[in-house]
């Protein structure tokens, strides 16, 4: 039997762009050179240990894109996110990261901030902007609590009215952020006109390769607990079901109608992240924060009638900085080293998918190493579409970490 010939360009498994954001003083010396858009050259600053050893005089690293300091949060969303919200729209999933050290840029790019909101509230938006006039009316679809979804079969009238929609109470800062969102993002995606569609939220945090669930408070409606992660609830068990996908048992999954209700949903599940403090930034979050929307769409309203379910997660990831960075001591250490350790299970995956996308291999990809990635198994099996935006401090005494 001969050999087919693969005369296609190959295709990356995983998409790797690089974001890099501004200096943080004037005065600081920048460590970088952008080359072209894809190749980035790291220069060694003289302060840098490796200056020192002598070891490695130039690295010059490639990307699928490198965004630059001017590059705007919704430049990144129409290039990077939006073709996901797209695919979750044509019922695939997609997964999106962003990686680096702390104080990079990795939570302004995916939650953003008051004047400039992420990719999250993005996707977000321009889903419903989507969506709209197609909307489900709520609990027409009945979920199974692992990954499917069924029609109830007594429901007559599927879509919202939205005129009837319960209007969520934002609060100021919340509206003026929702204000600039609509005003900057204005993005819309193609969908099946037939199709009525609902949408899911749920926000956890993977926390020393524990499961948290930031809505639980919300969901049951009591008042936030929130002092350095001792009390939140117990932590969620990790499931597989009968079709191999995996779930987080007892999960809140909420279904929201509007963008409204979408952002009240994610301050609230922001005000629970674990924020511990350390030497490096004081907002430094030694978590992995997970915001997963899912998507469930169908055309008919019959009970036999099938059911489309897709999902995009979005993961703003703990710092990938080494431990010893930190000088923490304790507990704090024994958390640093287990960050350490699911984020190289990251990178194992990813090197494994790189690896047989390159050479035809059918390596079996490490993803039960940690619960961050075997809750993104389908993902590593070729399910799903996957992307990390690196997020690069251009500092020069961050070369060490950021190399
Ligand atoms: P990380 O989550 O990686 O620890 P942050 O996203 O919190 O880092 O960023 C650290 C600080 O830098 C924040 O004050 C943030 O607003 C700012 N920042 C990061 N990236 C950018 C950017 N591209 N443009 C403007 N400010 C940025
Ligand atoms: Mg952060």
């Amino acid at each position: 039997m001969s050999k087919k010939l693969r005369t296609t360009a190959r295709v990356d498994p995983v998409e790797v762009y690089c974001r890099i954001r501004p200096l943080p003083n004037e005065t600081d010396e920048s460590c970088l050179k952008i080359l072209d858009k894809s190749n980035l050259m790291l220069q060694i600053p003289e302060c840098s240990a490796s200056y020192r050893t002598g070891q490695i005089k130039q690295l010059v690293y490639s990307f699928t894109q490198i965004y630059d300091e001017q590059t705007s949060q919704k430049q990144l969303f129409e290039q990077v996110s939006m073709p996901l919200v797209q695919d979750l729209l044509n019922a695939k999933n997609g997964l999106m990261f962003t990686y680096g050290v702390t104080g990079s840029g990795k939570t302004y790019s995916m939650i953003g901030n008051q004047h400039e909101s992420g990719m999250l509230q993005r996707s977000l938006d321009c889903l419903f902007q989507s969506i709209q006039g197609n909307i489900a009316r709520k609990n027409i679809f009945k979920p199974d609590r692992m990954n499917s979804f069924e029609i109830q079969s007594d429901c007559e009238g599927r879509l919202s009215n939205p005129a009837a929609a319960h209007s969520t109470k934002l609060t100021r800062q919340q509206q003026a952020f929702l204000n600039e969102l609509q005003l900057s993002n204005k993005f819309q995606c193609q969908i099946n006109r037939d199709n009525y569609y609902a949408v899911y939220i749920s926000c956890i945090e993977i926390y020393n390769n524990y499961i948290y669930d930031l809505l639980d408070d919300v969901a049951s409606s009591s008042t936030p607990t929130m002092s350095g992660g001792q009390d939140l609830k117990e932590s969620k068990n990790l499931k597989e079901d009968s079709k191999g996908c995996m779930y987080i048992k007892d999960v809140n999954e909420l279904e929201v109608k509007t963008i409204e209700e979408a952002l009240d949903l994610i301050s609230k599940a922001q005000k629970k992240r674990v924020v511990a403090y350390t030497e490096l930034n004081s907002e430094s979050s030694r978590s992995h924060s997970i915001f997963s929307i899912r998507l469930v769409q169908s055309q008919c309203s019959g009970k036999q009638c099938p059911v489309y379910v897709s999902q995009l997660s979005l993961v703003d990831l703990a710092g990938s900085e080494r431990s010893k960075r930190t000088k923490n001591t304790g507990s704090r250490l024994r958390e640093a080293g287990s960050i350490n350790s699911s984020l190289m299970a990251l990178r194992n995956c990813i090197e494994t998918l790189r690896e047989n996308s390159l050479n035809g291999y059918k390596k079996m990809v490490p993803y039960r190493d940690s619960k961050l990635t075997l809750l993104f198994k389908n993902y590593f099996e070729g399910n799903g579409k996957i992307k990390m935006i690196l997020c690069i401090n251009p500092n020069s005494v961050e070369f060490d970490e950021t190399s």
